[in-house]
């Protein structure tokens, strides 16, 4: 028998919970409990009222993918003309002008996985806007990119395929690493949601090869589909782990990053039934609990996009301290029937921050305040 009030002692004193523990937590803590537990760790890591929030533009590279995530409805086939696209340099720049006209610095972008955009490919995309606009960051791909472009560009699918790819991109004008694609990490699950992705492990050795190179990343779930809790807990710990891994002086994850699943009008909706959505008691819970768990991991972010501001408000009294961007731009979840708003603007993000009792801050991809 766990006793759960054991458990806090040790969260709340930094130590790493284990597996039984953290499932007794999930399984068994009162949700208001539990959140108090996470707001002190919380309060403990970061003293103050001060909650983080930031400007970027969520542009995709392509649509085009040969993963066929059964949760996405965002991505079509390479032989789809009609709705196949290549974001051209012209929509870049029209992009950039208009983010930085709303003071934003950086660009997260993402794919698919196109058959055909190799390293190069990349190298030269990364450069061109990098020598156009010197002042952007580059926070792109994730390691089921990294992953598959290795592959289509004839190097390893090993350590030192991705540290190839890694590093030549860094060269290019990659500032740091998204958490993309990690789903749950476990590839059972993977092989069912996300036929063409990479593994589990895989997306683990991209990011330990990424940690070694020093770049910046964040850690990323995305739950409520077909996993259970001990699937979440186990993805909380292989981060963890792996966070443990990085060298001493090398920033590893940033930031852990859970929303849950928004299945509407996906294909995992009409072959199994499984619509997701938002439930906040559960949202709250994860947040809480991932605050507990990754004791080494300095950022929780309230991911509130499929859940709703208000959830994401209720997140920073229960061990959130980040409140994401504002994304002028959003295309993966809006691709769903998702009614929500995916965007909002930066004074309706402040004032959601201060109507929740915070003080805003404007924050840079490393989590430095403007
Ligand atoms: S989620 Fe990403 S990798 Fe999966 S099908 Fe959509 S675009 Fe492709």
């Amino acid at each position: 028998m766990i006793d759960i009030s054991h458990s806090y002692r040790k969260a709340l004193a930094g130590e790493a919970l284990t597996f039984h523990e953290a499932l007794a937590l999930w399984n068994d803590a009162p949700l208001a409990e539990l959140m108090a537990a996470a707001d002190a760790v919380r309060r403990r890591l970061h003293p103050g009222d001060t909650v983080t929030w930031q400007i970027d533009r969520n542009v995709n590279i392509t649509n085009v993918c040969v993963s066929g995530c059964k949760f996405c409805s965002f991505h079509c086939r390479p032989a789809d003309k009609e709705r196949a696209y290549i974001t051209t340099l012209d929509e870049y720049r029209a992009k950039i002008r208009e983010m930085q006209a709303l003071g934003g610095e950086q660009l997260l972008l993402q794919g698919g996985l196109h058959p055909k955009l190799d390293l190069t490919w990349y190298e030269t995309l990364f450069s061109t806007l990098k020598s156009e606009f010197p002042n952007i960051k580059l926070h792109a791909l994730g390691p089921p990119e990294i992953a598959h472009i290795a592959r289509i560009s004839g190097l390893g699918q090993d350590a030192d395929g991705y540290r190839t790819v890694l590093e030549r991109l860094m060269k290019a004008g990659l500032d740091s690493l998204p958490g993309a694609g990690a789903e749950i990490l476990d590839n059972e699950i993977r092989k069912h949601i996300s036929p063409g992705k990479c593994s589990a492990d895989t997306w683990l050795e991209v990011m330990r090869a990424a940690h070694k190179l020093g770049l910046y990343t964040s850690a990323t779930m995305m739950y409520g589909h077909v996993e259970q809790p001990e699937h979440r807990i186990l993805h909380l710990l292989k981060i963890r782990d792996l966070q443990a891994l990085k060298p001493e002086k090398a920033p590893g994850f940033l930031a852990f990053i859970a929303w849950p699943y928004q299945g509407r009008g996906t294909a995992l909706e009409k072959e199994e039934g499984l619509s997701g959505g938002a439930n906040t008691a559960e949202f709250l819970r994860m947040i809480a609990l991932s605050r507990l768990v990754l004791n080494n991991i300095p950022n929780i972010q309230a991911s509130w996009l499929t859940t709703g501001l208000a959830a994401g408000q209720m997140a920073l009294h229960g061990g959130a301290n980040d409140m994401g961007s504002i994304m002028i731009e959003e295309n993966v979840v809006s691709a769903t029937d998702f009614e929500g708003r995916t965007t909002i603007d930066a004074s309706r993000m402040q004032q959601a921050i201060r109507d929740a009792g915070f003080t805003p801050a404007l924050r840079n991809q490393r989590y430095e305040l403007l």
